[in-house]
């Protein structure tokens, strides 16, 4: 087993000046309750058990510099954009595009956090920390409505070991939203018609580094975009992303159809416009996506709702672009963790 280095959450380095960063912003323990209560932090490995403490005592390395850097730049917006949401008030899809941000930052502070937290008990070496994850790869958000007075943050599917191996799928409940964000690579490029690599093999000699090549792209968009069955969600929005290496020499198709007016390059951030998904089309930075409707028969139970999180987990096992092979065992501490979730509803 791999011992737990105390590395910044945000770069991965030894932290400079160190401090402790709030895995879940404090803004947001706020929002949503007496950041001092004492909450539900997942399995402790150890002894099987639920692990209870303060919500505002999950915190995690970083470096002073890093943590304002992420403050200043992320976290007043979220809060913003959060705060309106909740209210059921539409936001822009400018917003949309740092909340997806945000959600980057949030999956993949609660992964090393959790990793941490549990002393690493799979042995998992990080690859990435969140400097290196945040906005680099396709990814898309649902919403739903939770109609329950009691504030509060409730994670799912945050202690499975899928979870662990590929930190892509995250269900977390803030108040009275229920939200799933999925990020992962090439996760909705070529049905939206962006390129994507037609080759990928793992390097086994070369560390499991994956290589990718022989980009393409369609001229149309592909419906669904996503081919998971949601629920019926009131928010719904999608996007492609790309690194700047790889645009360097796809470039010219950025030139044609459908990509053709429906990206951005801001500096290395490139990706597509927001699609919105309930209105099946791209939209631009300054346009409201209004929250759609839910019908009385297309509304779930919220543990149905939460479901999908482990559903999705075991989508991406089997269909994400980069697959990885798992442990039988990780199978089965995944399908338990699914029904424990499912008794408490
Ligand atoms: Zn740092």
């Amino acid at each position: 087993m791999l011992p737990v280095e105390k590395k910044c959450i945000f770069c991965g380095e030894k932290p400079v000046d160190k401090n402790k960063e709030h895995v879940l912003p404090k803004w947001l323990l706020e929002l949503s309750g007496d950041p001092k209560r004492v909450v539900n932090q997942g399995i402790d490995w150890k002894t099987g058990s639920n692990r209870f403490f303060s919500a505002d005592q999950f915190v995690f390395p970083a470096c002073s510099g890093c943590n304002s850097f992420y403050a200043d730049y992320l976290e007043s917006d979220a809060k913003r954009i959060i705060e309106k949401l909740t209210k059921h008030e539409p936001v822009t899809c400018a917003d949309y595009k740092i909340l997806l941000d945000w959600f980057d930052k949030v999956r993949i502070g609660l992964w090393l956090g959790f990793r941490y937290l549990n002393k690493n008990h799979l042995g998992i070496k990080p690859n990435f920390h969140i400097d290196q994850r945040l906005g680099t790869k396709d990814r898309l958000l649902v919403c739903y409505p939770y109609n329950k007075d009691d504030r509060g943050i409730t994670y799912i599917g945050t202690d499975s070991p899928l979870f662990s191996v590929m930190p892509s799928t995250l269900g977390i409940r803030i108040n009275n939203l229920i939200f799933i964000n999925v990020s992962a690579d090439y996760l909705v490029s070529s049905r939206l018609g962006f390129p994507y690599p037609k080759v990928s093999e793992i390097k086994k000699a070369d560390n499991n580094m994956f290589s990718i090549g022989d980009f393409r792209k369609k001229n149309s968009i592909t419906y669904p975009v996503f081919p998971f069955k949601f629920h019926k969600p009131f928010i719904y929005i999608a996007q492609a992303k790309t690194t700047w290496d790889i645009f360097q020499f796809t470039q010219p198709m950025y030139s044609k159809p459908p990509i053709l007016g429906n990206f951005y390059i801001n500096n290395k951030d490139i990706g597509s416009n927001i699609f919105d998904v309930l209105a099946s089309k791209f939209r631009y930075d300054e346009e409201f996506i209004e929250l759609g409707e839910i019908k009385l028969k297309e509304a779930r139970m919220a543990w149905l709702l939460f479901l999908q999180v482990f559903e999705l987990q075991e989508y991406l096992k089997e269909n994400a672009f980069f697959k990885q092979e798992l442990p039988k065992e990780f199978i089965g501490l995944h399908n338990h963790i699914k029904k424990l979730f499912k008794n408490q509803y």
